[in-house]
């Protein structure tokens, strides 16, 4: 599933080759599109927690949520020929990685077509949980997916997240971190690299953790979330490899996620994966122990294990 690193990889890769251009025709391939939106030139692409939004110069915006298996695949029409590197050059692919990435398009996923003076954008969508609409930009902010977002890792406060944590005082904190109006940003995969960083266990309760927990957790998020940037996310780039074979973006960066019953790369200890709020959950049963406070269960456990 795209996650925040992965949308804001491809707002980068867009805004890139998007801005400037003038939208001719858009055509929806599930349900009709307002008419009389086109014309605009791209003056920016912006995004609020996992929403991407391309702002056009007459007032309207375009945006798109990408859910489970969205995609956005741009394809220049004439390609640049100055690089050098397998096919594809001029394109910008992100979201959701499979072969749609490299494969001709439409096929049979692609949702609605983007036609701009100079390439054209794919949306497209498996799954069909994604979406797509236009709006008046200034109206971008009011959306309620928006209004209702918390804040980013990078704008939020040890006290901030502490009071927030406080109104799921009985929750897992896992579940907690899912929740997009506590903080945004993180998905499954960043919750559980944020929760090895930070070296809290998955199952622990959001009101039990202390002041130096939870900055750790702000920091991790942080962290994972700017490896993961840094490595391109799930873009074209990772996908197709330059011998034309396809990468897993994740091994780039990941200490936990979809590493079960692997070696921990901190301690050696084997990987756990365990459900926590219906969500497949990995961490490292020694560097994020149950519970901290010497006399807590795992503690008192082990002492018994030791007589
Ligand atoms: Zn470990």
């Amino acid at each position: 599933m795209p996650e925040l690193p992965e949308v804001e990889t491809i707002r980068r890769g867009l805004a890139g080759v998007l801005v400037g251009q003038k939208l001719l025709t858009c055509k929806g391939f599930t349900g009709s599109v307002r008419s009389g939106k086109m014309g605009g030139r791209v003056v920016g692409l912006r995004r609020f927690g996992k929403l991407l939004v391309i702002d056009f110069d007459n007032g309207e915006s375009l945006a798109f949520h990408l859910r489970m298996t969205g995609q956005l695949i741009y394809r220049a029409l004439t390609p640049s020929v100055s690089s050098s590197g397998p096919a594809l050059i001029g394109s910008v692919a992100g979201g959701h990685p499979n072969k749609s990435f490299v494969g001709e398009l439409p096929d049979k996923t692609t949702r609605a077509v983007f036609e701009f003076e100079k390439g054209v954008l794919f949306f497209n969508d498996q799954r069909k949980f994604g979406l797509f609409e236009f709006l008046p930009s200034l109206e971008v902010e009011k959306m309620p997916f928006v209004a209702k977002l918390g804040p980013e890792p990078w704008k939020m406060t040890v006290l901030e997240l502490k009071k927030r944590l406080l109104r799921h005082k009985k929750s897992k904190i896992k579940a907690v971190l899912l929740d997009q109006t506590v903080m945004a940003g993180l998905g499954n995969i960043y919750a559980d690299e944020t929760l090895f960083l930070a070296g809290v266990h998955p199952e622990r309760l959001a009101g039990d953790l202390n002041d130096d927990e939870i900055a750790k957790i702000i920091e991790g998020a942080k962290k994972s979330m700017e490896a993961s940037l840094k490595s391109g996310g799930s873009s074209l780039r990772n996908y197709l490899r330059v011998d034309g074979s396809y990468g897993d973006y994740l091994t780039l960066f990941a200490n936990v996620y979809g590493r079960a019953g692997e070696r921990c790369k901190v301690c050696g200890e084997k990987i756990a994966k365990i459900k926590v709020a219906v969500r497949g959950t990995h961490f490292c049963p020694r560097c994020q122990r149950a519970s901290k406070t010497v006399g807590g269960v795992a503690e008192v456990a082990n002492k018994r294990r030791r007589k």
